[in-house]
């Protein structure tokens, strides 16, 4: 299978044939403007000294500063940072607000780490990444794996190096550091604007069934948002094992298990499947929201859905979406589902660099728009082209930072 950023390049050349973009613009956008590897040397508790390989790519900054989380996972490498950071400097231009795109990321399998030793590691991905972020230059914020208290860890120690207290260099903060309201549920909550959007364009059913695949920050968010509007969560997953129930699921039990059990696995009243089973299962909306290449030429002839919302980044691969538009089955891509992240992080240095602090329905509010303008223009643009709205969102994107860069 190919790496994701073979993939994004792929993405970026299906795109290019339906609308052609000049080869001096293509070419600039085929590597990033920086990109950095950096080896982080951490005292263990026991006393061993331990080098971890970090990254940050700064793809591009034709429309603002580089935006773009930071992803502690052992399986990250330096060509998974550089789709992502690619796929930043999309995003922020589908979403309309004024970023770039980066990504960081550190090879590490955080659940291995104590608490220690994850801040160590935190604080020293700052300290040799400080010469270059800032909050008029790169803004990080969180991915998989980093929460609230791991950008707070950060934060602080770009503070004691720079003396910058506006905490705007990195966003996803705790709300009493400068954190946004709404910040923590922006992806999900994003999605599920962009989903009604859709819905009602497909006339999907007022009550759909729906397959999650991830039930982290963003999975998670994003299940508990569409239960609540009436939609049935009938099958669910986390990296250890995935759940089904024809009845429907009860997300917030399904939290509180596996807040006291590590796992979802072996919930009441449901039955266990596999995570390639959950991606084939009879549902109307498909959700996946947890890592690269999960619908592949393997697996995309036997999707069952009639809709595919992509919550995390780069989850279809190229060939996969040639299936899906061939058979007939929308998605709507990462780069527009699931902007409602990198959009609140915007507003929260908005409010940092100002000296703010919004109420939640502000922020709210804002996003609710953003999300259904551009969702509405990436689904007209796809009708016009004839195109899937991967498609009509990369051209989207295209148009606005060649209209930046020239
Ligand atoms: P997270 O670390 O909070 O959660 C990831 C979830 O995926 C966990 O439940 C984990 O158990 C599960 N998972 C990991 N491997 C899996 C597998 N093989 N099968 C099934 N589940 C698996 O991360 P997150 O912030 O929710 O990010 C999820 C996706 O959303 C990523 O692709 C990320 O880049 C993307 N995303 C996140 C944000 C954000 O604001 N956090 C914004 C935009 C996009």
């Amino acid at each position: 299978m190919n790496n994701p950023f073979q993939n994004a390049m792929s993405q970026l050349q299906r795109a290019n044939k339906v609308k052609q973009f000049s080869p001096e613009f293509l070419s600039r956008l085929h590597q990033p403007n920086r990109q950095i590897n950096i080896a982080i040397p951490i005292t263990m508790d026991d006393g061993t000294l331990h080098i971890f390989e970090g990254y940050r790519v700064q793809y591009n900054n034709a429309r603002g500063p580089y935006k773009g989380g930071i992803r502690f996972h052992q399986d990250t490498d330096i060509n998974e940072v550089k789709a992502l950071a690619f796929w930043m400097a999309l995003k922020c231009a589908v979403a309309n607000i004024p970023m770039g795109g980066g990504k960081g990321g550190i090879t590490v399998n955080p659940k291995l780490l104590s608490k220690g030793e994850l801040e160590r590691l935190s604080r020293g991905w700052i300290k040799l990444m400080a010469p270059v972020i800032g909050p008029h230059t790169d803004v990080p914020a969180p991915d998989v794996n980093t929460t609230p208290e791991i950008m707070s860890w950060m934060v602080d120690e770009y503070t004691k190096i720079t003396n910058d207290t506006t905490n705007a260099v990195i966003t996803g903060k705790p709300i009493e550091i400068g954190g946004s309201e709404g910040r923590g549920i922006a992806t999900g909550l994003g999605g599920v604007y962009s989903f009604n959007v859709i819905k009602e364009k497909l006339a999907l059913p007022a009550s759909c069934t729906i397959a999650v695949q991830g039930f982290g920050n963003v999975g998670g968010h994003a299940a508990e948002i569409l239960a609540e509007q009436g939609h049935k969560i009938v099958a669910l997953s986390d990296s250890k094992g995935a759940i089904y129930s024809e009845g429907g699921l009860d997300i917030k039990m399904v939290n509180e298990y596996k807040k006291a059990n590590g796992h979802i696995e072996g919930f009441p009243n449901s039955r266990t499947i596999t995570n390639a089973e959950l991606l084939e299962i009879q549902c109307d909306v498909l959700i996946p929201a947890a890592l690269e290449n999960q619908i592949t030429q393997d697996n995309a002839n036997n999707i069952k859905a009639k809709l595919i919302v992509e919550l995390a980044n780069g989850p279809t691969t190229p060939e996969a979406d040639d299936i899906l538009l061939a058979r007939g089955i929308p998605l709507v891509p990462d780069i527009l589902a699931n902007a409602g992240g990198v959009t609140v992080s915007t507003f929260e240095w908005e409010q940092n660099i100002k000296g703010e602090h919004w109420a939640e329905v502000d922020v709210l509010g804002k996003l609710k728009k953003i999300m259904e303008e551009e969702t509405n223009l990436v689904y007209e643009r796809s009708k016009e082209l004839n195109t899937d709205m991967r498609r009509s969102a990369f051209i989207i994107a295209l148009e606005r930072i060649e209209q930046a860069t020239k």
